[in-house]
């Protein structure tokens, strides 16, 4: 927020604290701006395939619904993710996107007086949410850039209302393994809500995840958080959920907005959520870009932190904003995080074979020049 803006006074107190979430730079602005013509952007952990077919068609057969209201139960949507997950519709509540249902959470479960965990170099939407409904946020040290549940444990007392744990978390691509996860749950208090941030959840190898709905059966302060913005290739649309205890999944709905998801978000995730075959085509595409990428940064004798999720953490050597910009000149959009305290770092999400390549290209030049 501007220093001098006019009305900071008359803004509640815990908004003042706050600025503002720093989107990655659009494709048609950075043409504008440079004269580009060939601009790729990987700056916010998108599909690159972008919608399948199968959901576009959906999403045009219903165009002309649009005058209508959506229906704010999500009747179709909750009885597709009934049949894949095994939950009960009573335990999901859905969000435009599941920032929604961050920010829903903490409007629920956080105030003035109680505090939320959460660790370092964690998804910064856990602070933003936090602090605009005056909340104290405490937060952890890291470990390697992933979360140390030891320290975040340490942190718990009378006043913990939420702990916030992405599982891989954005911008590190780390990732907790399930026994470790599951220890820290058993090890919180029951008046300790754990929400486990589950957005990148597709792209780990299926024979790695773990079944953490099954968890919700014996943790009632447990919430699980999805997407479809990421490997279903929906960001644009902004539909995500939550499943957790029944009772929590009624607070959730009670104070969510009563249309919070549109019309065509919730024909299109129902329809993405039967692409099987799609998810698994981006989860193939997304091991071999990373790998790409990590073969290009050997290459490069650039550093990176070793990542299970559709982007990476790479150190660049020296200020990640400068590189940022010289990338921008290139027609790269890639995502500086000095905001989560990593400063020599850029996050670059996995593109296309050539985009990566082209990606790979503008770095060893920028960095051969500077
Ligand atoms: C992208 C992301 C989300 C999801 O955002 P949406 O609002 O669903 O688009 C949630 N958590 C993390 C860690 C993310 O990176």
């Amino acid at each position: 927020m501007s220093s001098v803006n006019l009305f900071c006074d008359l803004a509640n107190e815990s908004i003042n604290g706050l600025s503002v979430y720093q989107p990655g730079k659009p494709i048609d602005e950075l043409q504008r701006e440079f004269g580009l013509k060939d601009v790729i952007k990987l700056a916010s952990n998108e599909n690159p395939l972008g919608p399948s077919n199968f959901v576009k068609d959906v999403i045009k057969q219903n165009i002309d619904e649009l005058s209508q209201y959506p229906d704010g139960n999500g009747f179709h949507l909750k009885n597709a993710l009934v049949k894949k997950l095994g939950v009960t519709a009573d335990m999901i509540a859905l969000g435009n996107g599941s920032n929604d249902i961050l920010d829903t959470i903490a409007r629920v479960f956080l105030e003035r007086g109680r505090e939320a965990i959460y660790s370092e170099h964690a998804f910064v939407v856990y602070s933003m949410a936090t602090q605009s409904v005056g909340a104290t946020a405490r937060v952890s040290k890291a470990k390697a850039y992933g979360h140390d549940l030891a320290a975040m444990n340490a942190l718990v007392n009378d006043k913990t209302s939420v702990v916030f744990i992405a599982n891989p978390n954005n911008p590190t691509g780390t990732w907790l393994k399930p026994n470790k996860l599951l220890a820290f749950i058993q090890s919180v208090p029951k008046h300790v809500i754990v929400v486990l941030d589950e957005a990148y959840c597709e792209y780990l190898d299926q024979s790695e995840l773990p079944n953490t709905v099954e968890w919700l059966q014996q943790y009632q302060n447990l919430i699980i958080t999805r997407t479809f913005s990421k490997a279903y290739g929906l960001a644009g649309l902004r539909v995500g959920y939550a499943l957790s205890h029944s009772d929590i999944a009624d607070l959730l709905n009670t104070v969510r907005q009563p249309f919070n998801v549109n019309s065509l978000g919730l024909v299109a995730a129902q329809a993405a959520l039967g692409d099987d075959a799609y998810i698994e085509k981006s989860r193939k595409l997304n091991q071999q870009g990373l790998r790409q990428l990590e073969a290009g940064f050997d290459r490069l004798g650039l550093n990176y932190i070793p990542s299970v999720a559709n982007f990476i953490a790479v150190d660049v050597g020296q200020k990640a904003l400068d590189i940022y910009q010289e990338l921008l000149r290139e027609g790269v959009i890639v995502r500086p995080i000095a905001a989560y305290k990593m400063p020599n770092h850029l996050r670059v999400s996995v593109g296309l074979e050539n985009e990566n390549d082209k990606f790979l290209q503008a770095v060893a030049k920028v960095l051969s020049n500077v």
